[in-house]
């Protein structure tokens, strides 16, 4: 099976005025165009591998051919990455931007204290990726809800944890608009987070 880019539930100038459209048209139809590419790609070398699912590919890539390991960490998981971000984003409205309800309200308040608590560490996680990567938040292996971040392309999958909210700092993801100035790119993002989409991952990653 070959890998494609999936569909944008929402057009590139949805996000405006916090993600800019020049930004997300070239990050969707580009940068993850090409993970998508050539990770392909590198499949096309063991078509054996075609019918394990990509989550089963990262979460085991000590079992993927040593010739394509590195091709298919680094755009496999760009591919599942950035599958992910495009559907915890949406165009902003006073409710569905505001903060999470349901089951997972409740396990941030249990790990964290309260919701402004753990938006403040997540802010901060995000600050704090040195170069290109990501930030996090996570179900890990004993059903913990946590803070992490990845760097590259490395997927929460790798290290058997369910993505529940995740942040491209990666520089491609905000230069346009925000330059150097990550932090307000990361301020700005949470008036986009589609908090149903994040509960919804959540009741997934349970
Ligand atoms: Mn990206």
């Amino acid at each position: 099976m070959k890998y494609e880019l999936p569909k944008l539930l929402y057009g590139y100038d949805a996000l405006e005025p916090y993600i800019d459209a020049k930004t997300m048209e070239l990050h969707y139809t580009k940068h993850h165009q090409t993970y998508v590419n050539k990770l392909n790609e590198a499949l096309e070398k063991h078509p054996k591998l075609a019918d394990k699912p990509l989550d089963e590919l990262l979460g085991n890539l000590g079992a993927v051919p040593e010739d394509i390991r590195t091709a298919v960490r680094n755009h496999g998981g760009g591919h599942a990455n950035h599958s992910f971000f495009w559907t915890i984003m949406g165009p902003h409205t006073a409710d569905v931007n505001k903060e999470p309800s349901g089951d997972l309200a409740g396990e941030i308040k249990t790990a964290f204290g309260d919701f402004a608590q753990f938006k403040e560490a997540f802010t901060k996680a995000a600050g704090g990726v040195f170069g290109s990567g990501w930030a996090w938040l996570v179900v890990d292996e004993d059903g913990k809800l946590v803070i992490t971040t990845t760097a590259n392309q490395d997927s929460p999958l790798m290290n058997q944890q369910k993505p529940v909210l995740g942040l491209d700092v990666w520089e491609h993801a905000y230069y346009l608009k925000y330059q150097n100035k990550r932090p307000d790119y990361v301020d700005a993002w949470w008036n986009v987070v589609n908090w149903p989409a994040v509960d919804a991952k959540f009741g997934e990653a349970e």
